[in-house]
This record gives C-alpha cells, structure tokens and sequence, in this order.
C-alpha cells in the first residue's frame, strides 16, 4: 500500500507539499537558449534507482525546462525515488543569485537543498559592460559581487559558485570582459577563503588560465572543477593539487573519450557527480530537458569507467561529496 504521501507524488499535477512557497523560477531555458525551443521537451522518464544515494553536486533549479513545469518540491520528491538525496542548486547571475537565496531561506525548503551563489564568468563580463544580453542597464561588477557576499551568508548557502573563466562564449580578444572575469574569479577565489567555503569553478576553454590564477592566488582548500571538461593530464595535475572533479552528463557522451580518460585517471576520492541541470542531459535522453533524477545514467557511466561496481562507486562519490561539504545529507535524514 503506498502512503498518501507515495500516492501524492505519484501525479505531476499534484500540488507540491514542500517547498510550496519557493518563488516561479527566473526564466525558461530557452530564454538563454532560442534554438532549445525546437528539440523533445518532454521529460525523460525516471531510470532505476541507485544501491546506494549520492548528492547532485551542481544543478540549477532556477531554470524552468520541460513540457510540463516541475515544482522545486517535485524535482526534489523524483531524486528522492531515483537515490538522489540530496542537491546543490547554483544561482549563477543576479537574478538567480536572489532567486537561490530566497528559496534557502524559505522555511518549506526541503532540508536536502542547498546552494551556492556567484557571478558567472560570462555574467562578469556583462556587468562589467553595464548591461544584459537585451541592452537592459545592469549594476557594475563591483556591486553585483557585494551582494553575492552578503547573500553567500544566508541560510544554507555552503558554496560559493559557479566563477571561473570561459573562453568559450566570451572571446579571449574581448580585453574588457576579459579582466572583468579575471577580477571576478579572483574575488570569490579571495570570497570562498574569507567564508571558510568551497569554490565550485566553471571552467570553459580556459583550463592553464584558471590553473595559474588558482595558484598565484592561492586556492582555497576545497577546490571543485565542476563540470569537468579536461583530459587526463590536466585531471591529473587537479588531482595532484588536492582538488576535486565534478562529472556530469557529458561523462557519457559518445564524442567524450578524453573525458573518460580523465575520469580514469582520478581516484573516486576526487570525484562527484552532477547534473548541471536543466542542460547537459546524459545519453540516452541528450537534449531533453535535465534533472537530478537522471543522475543515475551519470553514475553507470562513472562506475564502469573507474572499473568500480555501481553501489561501491556511488558510496565512495557520496564519501567525497561530504569531505567537501560535511555530512550535511546524513545529518538532515
Ligand atoms: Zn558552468
Ligand atoms: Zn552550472
């Protein structure tokens, strides 16, 4: 016999029971992303749930996807039924940098959530240009980066994320939005020392820049490449430094071989696994929209690349998502 709660979450339609009061999400994906609007909206369907449960390192459950909109409280409920305990979820720009806090502080979040802020390196750049991608007037950095470290000090906020650098969507000739993501990095490099947090790294394209920046200013002492996109030397040379490598679904990406390399050159005391949802859905779904639920894809893939049978690989990540963070999922079960 389910319990009325089992039978509750059974309905998409239902309505939430947690975190009712967390606020519409900022935008739809594909706000950022026209083209999205054509591919398979509808949501995948929930795969086998994992022997043993591991913690979403990185999602962004500010973005809206999918045919049908997902509660925070669904998204949570359906990782829950996958072996997915626990998640955190990364407000990246100003809006969703507001938008995280005032869900960590909202009393009917889940207690599994929780969350980082920062200015992503291609947000740096726009508020060093003063405005967003529709001409729209935006703070200057300086501001925007004041209120991620007063908001950093809220409730639940255990990282400080996603910064770094991307050569991949701002031109490394760009000189301006260039140094404008150079001084954002450095400040919540300087930010994540100062708060006693780890610093989640987005690193696009840029790997030896973000590597020499770490180490002129010192990293802090839990460092994570989250979405890790290097090869097994650069792997290697993280690993070597005390950081940590954060997967996710494109660790099963048929084209991703220097990934997989990577992967295997890493103990599973360096790595985590996550979703980066709503993007980055692993194969068999890529392109459909992405949620901590679909972790376990992600996971098969990390226990057969390292060689490590799948309840053993799941135990040994978790071991290392909460040498990162602490036993924060234990402790809220
Ligand atoms: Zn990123
Ligand atoms: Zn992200």
């Amino acid at each position: 016999m389910p319990s009325p709660n089992e039978t509750e979450t059974a309905s998409t339609s239902a309505a939430p029971t947690v975190a009712s009061a967390a606020p519409e999400p900022v935008r739809r994906r594909e706000d950022i992303d026209p083209r999205s609007s054509s591919r398979d909206r509808s949501w995948p369907p929930e795969p086998e749930p994992l022997p043993f449960p591991v913690i979403d390192n990185h999602c962004h459950l500010d973005f809206a996807d999918g045919e049908q909109h997902l509660t925070v409280g669904e998204h949570v409920r359906r990782a829950a039924r996958a072996g997915v305990d626990g998640q955190i979820t990364i407000g990246s720009d100003l809006e969703a940098v507001r938008w995280t806090a005032a869900l960590l502080a909202d009393p009917a979040c889940p207690p599994s959530l929780v969350g980082g802020v920062a200015i992503h390196p291609n947000e740096a750049a726009l508020h060093a240009r003063g405005t967003d991608h529709d001409g729209r007037p935006l703070v200057d950095l300086d501001a925007a980066l004041a209120e991620v470290a007063e908001l950093l000090r809220g409730p639940r906020m255990v990282v400080v994320g996603e910064t770094g650098l991307d050569w991949f969507r701002t031109s490394r000739k760009d000189e301006r939005a260039r140094a404008a993501q150079i001084d954002a990095f450095r400040a919540h490099i300087a930010l994540a020392k100062e708060l006693d947090l780890p610093l989640q790294i987005h690193d696009r394209d840029a790997h030896r820049d973000v590597l020499e920046i770490l180490e002129a200013d010192g990293a802090p002492e839990r460092t994570v490449f989250h979405c890790f996109s290097g090869d097994a030397e650069f792997a290697r040379a993280c690993a070597d430094r005390g950081w940590y490598l954060s997967f996710a679904g494109t660790v099963t990406f048929k084209n991703s071989v220097p990934l997989r390399e990577a992967l295997a050159q890493v103990g599973l005391d360096r790595v985590m696994v996550e979703t980066d949802a709503p993007f980055l859905t692993p194969v068999p779904y890529r392109g459909r929209p992405n949620s901590s639920y679909l972790i376990p894809l992600t996971m098969a893939t990390i226990a057969e690349v390292t060689g490590t049978e799948l309840t053993e690989a799941c135990r040994r990540v978790r071991a290392t998502t909460e040498s990162v963070y602490g036993a924060l999922w234990t402790a809220a079960a």
